[in-house]
């Protein structure tokens, strides 16, 4: 066996569920970076620029620190605040967006479906949390990965969801990484993750 190339990692089969996480963790570090997650994939691509409904044109955003332990971008025109997480399932929630990102991660990266139980212990709320949060990732953003393909705002790269992948995605993803066995679950479920908090994104109440 040759030795191996620390410069060029390649992933094992047997842990490619731990990098995974690495991978979540890098991208989602902590609450505000989720927050700023939702800004971006919602209002403001660019992390300010974004239609304000009150002025009804693109404006320049400031984040806005509140009281409440979200916080909100607020358009420098008019003052008219935007909550990235509104209409979503985590407003409102008490528990951090983080927790959040995360328990979609491990619903989203387990093979073969999670307990509550499993979910209170991983992710650290009480039961009757995990219940409910368990019940909306399942019922909000999974019930919709099979009612047909997502919408223009999400990117290619994105649109992996359980079984439901354009054939255009497909080959894409292919010709990117032809063997399609070096990077693991991570081709599946990081992109998943991201599709289902942009599914999240999408929810009105
Ligand atoms: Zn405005």
């Amino acid at each position: 066996m040759p030795p191996v190339d620390r410069n060029n990692p390649v992933r094992a089969k047997s842990s490619d569920s731990r990098i995974s996480f690495m991978e979540f963790m890098r991208e989602f570090p902590d609450d505000a970076a989720c927050l700023d997650y939702l800004w971006r994939t919602r209002y403001a691509e660019d992390g300010e620029n974004a239609e304000c409904p009150k002025c009804e044109q693109v404006r320049p955003f400031k984040r806005y620190e509140t009281k409440q332990r979200r916080q909100s971008w607020t358009c420098t025109a008019c003052g008219h605040h935007i909550h990235p997480t509104a209409g979503t399932i985590f407003h409102k929630s008490s528990t951090s967006l983080h927790l959040w990102f995360y328990a979609i991660y491990l619903v989203s990266s387990s093979r073969c479906g999670i307990a509550a139980k499993q979910l209170e212990r991983e992710v650290g709320v009480n039961y009757k949390t995990a219940l409910r949060m368990l019940h909306l990732i399942r019922q909000e953003l999974m019930e919709q990965d099979y009612q047909g393909p997502l919408s223009g705002e999400v990117e290619a790269d994105e649109t992996w969801v359980g079984g439901k992948e354009h054939e255009g995605a497909k080959r894409k993803r292919r010709s990117e990484n032809p063997d399609g066995v070096k990077y693991g679950r991570y081709v599946k479920s990081r992109p998943m993750v991201f599709g289902m908090v942009q599914r999240g994104g999408q929810i009105r109440a």
